[in-house]
């Protein structure tokens, strides 16, 4: 018998994580990847002897992905070569001296207690209620299309049903502010937000989940780079003969009878298919590739939603050595809330921004030339601002001035030999993003969350489904493998929650 044949429009982590699934699972899977490589926002770029990502760089909730390389019989620790750092990060502020998070409460503590006496012991309160909300989140949220009543009522949902609503119902900053007051404290416990796409200010105080990541689970990284996630994910597939094809823009889902049965081509040409997944921009997917009457989210249900924020990512290869940096450093403003407020409601781009700093040269040397240092700086932009050459470039002189005060080296610019811009410009033309959208999809908002969250099976066309950060569960690596097994049990009628087995594919 012939195998049933899968399309994916689109390879990014999400795409690809499907891809293997269905591979194994008996499908014929073609991946078809508007871009010349595999990847999609995990994404690098080799300039004057350095290589300079342009993607995701925190590895984190190392079991979701453990448990993804186990439906292949495989062990992501081993494959992926992974290290933990220890300490996690190194935090900037405008007034107050720099911190070190080492990734362990019992550590930590220290740190809150000298900032703001008895806040040692309500860190560790605060940290063991994140990690039951992180445990029940991965346990009966996260990997559940929520197709039973059962699954909604699940006991130990009921049983913490109190607590949960009360994390539902308030903001995280305000849930934050309950128990902690110095601005550095609140900052360390709401920063995360924002690498979900959203504000501590509006999403829901659930995301404290956040913080076991950040002081219990703590932060781990591929030793190869993250690109050898895209590498490995591929190499995974190789075994159940996924196909790529690149620069391979799908230009219109095809609809017969209700159902979706393959993609057109630039060229005009046809590939037919028993079902189509796209891995693109949800808005891109249901706006451009299907005509109005096959839209179950056109434009006007779009209006209403809310994008993660744009993104400025500046790449500085830098002369000598900057010995203050970790790996991972964030830059925090004391204006924290204008700064989210100026992105996420005001859509103005911030005066004074909080941003994000990888120095990956502190942990793999050969990403730069012998006796220069490899920089990327996030700077979360409004959705929907696409600013001119001339306004990403002094933003990006203005980061850096603002960095280079911070970290105390007054002439970082000047030692600055090869520069990089990638702007919202960059990810619509890239990824056909969602007005510039940087992360992949919506802000977790509660109305964009979970339940909430735009489906990953189209409600008007049969055979048609989604993956990725824009659909269920969300933004994020981590994200992007449970939401690949959410949309295999949908094409597959699997009405379970909880995370696949190796026998649900076979
Ligand atoms: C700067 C940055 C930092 C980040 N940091 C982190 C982090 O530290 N940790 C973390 O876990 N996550 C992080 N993220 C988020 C994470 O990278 C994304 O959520 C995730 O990679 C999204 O994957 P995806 O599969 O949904 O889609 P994408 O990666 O966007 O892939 C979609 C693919 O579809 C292709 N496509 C679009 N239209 C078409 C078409 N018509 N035909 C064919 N192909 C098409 C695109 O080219 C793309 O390759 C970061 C993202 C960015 C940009």
């Amino acid at each position: 018998m012939s195998k049933p044949r899968a399309i994916i429009i689109g390879a990014g982590y999400g795409g690809m994580a499907l891809a293997n699934i269905l591979g194994k699972a008996g499908y014929r899977v073609d991946v078809y990847e508007k871009n010349a490589t595999a990847g999609g926002r995990i994404a690098a770029i080799h300039k004057d002897g350095y290589v300079f990502d342009l993607g995701p760089s925190w590895y984190l909730m190392p079991e979701v992905f453990e448990q993804y390389y186990q439906l292949f019989g495989e062990s992501a620790e081993t494959r992926l070569d992974l290290m933990r750092f220890n300490p996690g990060y190194k935090v900037y502020f405008e007034k107050y001296p720099t911190l070190t998070i080492q990734g362990d409460v019992d550590v930590d503590k220290h740190t809150f207690e000298a900032i703001e006496p008895g806040t040692g012991r309500k860190l560790e309160r605060y940290v063991a209620h994140s990690t039951q909300a992180y445990e029940l989140a991965v346990k009966h949220f996260l990997y559940n299309n929520f197709l039973r009543l059962r699954d909604v009522f699940a006991l130990p949902v009921i049983l913490n049903a109190p607590r949960m609503l009360s994390l539902v119902f308030t903001n995280l900053d305000r849930h934050v502010s309950r128990v902690f007051r110095d601005i550095r404290l609140k900052q360390l416990l709401e920063y995360h937000m924002v690498f979900l796409g959203s504000s501590p200010f509006q999403a829901p105080a659930i995301y404290t989940l956040m913080s076991h990541l950040d002081y219990r689970s703590g932060v781990y990284y591929p030793r190869r780079g993250m690109l050898s996630l895209v590498q490995d994910m591929q190499a995974l597939g190789t075994a159940y003969d996924v196909e790529y094809h690149y620069n391979s823009p799908v230009q219109q889902i095809l609809v017969e009878g209700g159902k979706a049965v393959g993609v057109r081509l630039p060229d005009g040409s046809e590939v037919r298919a028993d079902i189509v997944v796209s891995n693109a921009d949800m808005h891109h997917t249901e706006t451009v590739l299907l005509a109005p009457e096959h839209q179950s989210f056109p434009a006007r249900y779009w209006a209403k939603r809310q994008p993660g924020p744009g993104a400025l990512l500046v790449s500085l290869g830098v002369e000598g050595t900057l010995p203050d940096l970790m790996h991972h450093n964030l830059y925090f403003v004391d204006n924290w809330r204008e700064n989210f407020d100026s992105i996420y409601v005001d859509k103005k781009v911030p005066e004074n921004s909080s941003i994000y700093v990888c120095n990956p040269t502190k942990t793999d040397p050969s990403l730069a030339p012998d006796g220069h240092e490899n920089l990327f700086i996030l700077m979360p932009l409004p959705a929907g601002v696409a600013l001119s050459d001339d306004e990403q470039s002094q933003l990006a002189d203005r980061a850096i001035e603002l960095f280079a005060r911070a970290i105390d080296v007054p002439d970082l610019a000047q030692r600055i030999t090869t520069r990089h811009t990638f702007g919202p410009r960059d990810f619509g033309s890239e990824f056909n993003a969602w007005q510039y959208n940087a992360f992949g999809g919506e802000s977790h908002l509660l109305f964009q969350s979970v339940i909430f969250r735009t489906s990953n099976q189209s409600r008007k066309v049969k055979n048609l489904y989604y993956v990725g950060a824009g659909t269920v569960p969300g933004i994020g690596l981590p994200m992007c493998l449970i939401g690949a097994q959410l949309t295999y049990k949908k094409i597959t009628g699997n009405r379970k929650a909880g995370p696949l087995a190796e026998s649900d594919l076979l």
